[in-house]
């Protein structure tokens, strides 16, 4: 995977849905053998109903493309985004719509994110059985928000959902700052 890739914004419950049907309140969408429904990790996550085979693009990640700078435009004022840094030089985003969007971070996780092409692909990093839920590290970046907390569970959950790049980026951030105003005291 480029280094550079991943989701960059925190997800939560979105405004904007596939087509599906609402159940008990859940909203449930069935998409290639995928479903959407309530999580323990987060409110909605992404199941899938058949074993998928470890290399399996089992999804694209798939929506409008939008610069980082015409997304942050647009979405300045929401704090609900589904976007996808594509990681190349122009700073595409993918500003995500479908069954794809809705699959949640984990330390441990079944798939990964694949840039081939310009397209982002989710597919399986090893045999996954029927009824599992669909996993992938979001190595987010380039946050606006404070902290990205990790809930996923996992024995080795870093606790976060930022790549280790950003959590460097922020503790030298932090020391830089704690020095400033230590200065100015
Ligand atoms: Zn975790």
């Amino acid at each position: 995977m480029d280094g550079a890739a991943g989701r960059f914004v925190i997800v939560s419950r979105p405004g904007l849905l596939p087509a599906g049907i609402l159940l008990d309140g859940i909203y449930l969408t069935m998409v290639d053998g995928l479903i959407v429904r309530s999580s323990s990790i987060h409110a909605a996550g992404c199941y899938t109903t058949r074993k998928i085979r470890k290399g399996t693009r089992v999804i694209e990640y798939d929506g409008p493309r939008f610069t980082k700078d015409e997304a942050d435009e647009r979405y300045s004022d929401r704090d609900i985004t589904y976007l996808f840094s594509c990681g190349d030089s122009s700073k595409t985003v993918i500003d995500g719509f479908g069954t794809a969007m809705f699959i949640n971070h984990s330390c441990d996780p079944n798939c990964e994110s694949d840039n081939i092409d310009g397209r982002v692909f989710i597919v399986a990093i090893r045999d996954i059985p029927a009824g599992e839920e669909l996993t992938y590290e979001y190595n987010l970046f380039d946050s606006d928000e404070d902290d990205a907390d990790c809930y996923c569970g996992a024995k080795q959950c870093r606790g976060t959902m930022f790549s280790e790049d950003e959590v460097k980026r922020r503790a030298k951030r932090a020391r830089a700052a704690a020095k400033a105003s230590k200065r100015s005291a």
